[in-house]
């Protein structure tokens, strides 16, 4: 059984009506019939408005939500996620779940009005900015490196307050650390890898690990080839010497995977769509013991999320 915590398939969604997430197709890394195939059990999905739409504003995320609700969630064997309930009520029978994120606030044009209407149709997840600036902080790859700004600040504390949890992947360094002044916070990485290991600015450092360790958050390892290692082709054990790297600093207990499926055009070798997670299973299961690779494809994950979503 697997939790996976971010991917774009929503994404493709919207730039291509015709896709169908319930059949068959070669377009969608991950679709419910990959779903089933691979073991996943609950997989986030990001609303992350490409950079094509250039003045990004509510109603493109609306539309998002419209894809999920009308081409998601239209098969009954799909769950959103909204509480602690609905993740119990998943777990304990044979349907799926999936967990509505944003990724880069862009598109909620500075309005809490927004952020709040959007808790109300499902929203759990928020990370406040894609690689570059915003209205509410600067991305990894800004060059100023700026933190949070003012209104950033009025955003994280309406997130507090609905219970958000709050993802720091492509959130500068600053950022993230102004971020770790709120101790409540349900914080984690959906998506980033170790930087000791791979040197990217998408990784997180040593002293991050260990800040999301102690405040009982969670690396999402990814499956992003050049976030892996610098080689190429890429291989699972590659990946592997992230997960061996974060467990050394203390997180067997805070550590899972976010492939990025969707949101990538290059793969590891072997993890080309969601319906290959078996293939990291295996790989798993001969380095580790059986409890380990629980926590790390799903029971850390679920940990987390009892800890961070509402009761009902
Ligand atoms: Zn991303």
């Amino acid at each position: 059984m697997i939790i996976d915590a971010h991917c774009d398939a929503l994404m493709k969604m919207y730039r291509n009506r015709r896709l169908d997430f319930q059949t068959p197709s070669v377009e969608l890394d991950v679709n419910y019939p990959l779903m089933k195939t691979g073991g996943i059990k609950i997989q986030f999905l990001a609303i992350y408005l490409p950079e094509e739409i250039r003045t990004p504003g509510i109603e493109h995320v609306l539309e998002y939500v419209d894809i999920l609700y009308q081409r998601i969630l239209s098969n009954p064997e799909i769950c959103l996620i909204q509480s602690r309930s609905d993740l119990n009520g998943v777990m304990n029978s044979s349907r799926k779940g999936v967990i509505l994120t944003l990724e880069g606030v862009e598109g909620l044009q500075a309005n809490l009005g927004h952020l709040r209407i959007l808790h109300r149709l499902g929203l759990r997840s928020v990370g406040l900015t894609w690689n570059f600036a915003n209205w509410s902080a600067d991305g990894i790859m800004e060059a100023r490196g700026g933190g949070l700004t003012a209104r950033g600040r009025m955003l994280i504390k309406e997130s507090n307050h609905l219970n958000l949890m709050l993802d720091v992947s492509h959130l500068s360094v600053k950022g993230f650390w102004d971020l770790m002044e709120y101790p409540d916070l349900s914080v984690f990485a959906s998506h980033s890898n170790a930087k000791s290991v791979c040197e990217h600015p998408r990784n997180l450092t040593d002293d991050q690990i260990k800040q999301l360790i102690n405040q009982q958050g969670m690396i999402g390892l990814t499956f992003v080839p050049w976030f892996v290692h610098k080689s190429d082709p890429v291989s699972i054990s590659d990946l592997l010497r992230h997960l061996d790297h974060v467990c050394a600093l203390g997180g067997e207990d805070y550590v899972g995977f976010g492939s990025d499926f969707d949101g990538i055009d290059r793969y590891i070798t072997g993890l080309e769509d969601a319906g290959m997670y078996t293939n990291l299973a295996n790989e798993l299961c001969k380095r580790y013991s059986l409890s380990q690779v629980h926590k790390f494809l799903s029971r850390n994950w679920n940990r987390f999320l009892e800890r961070s979503l509402p009761v009902s």
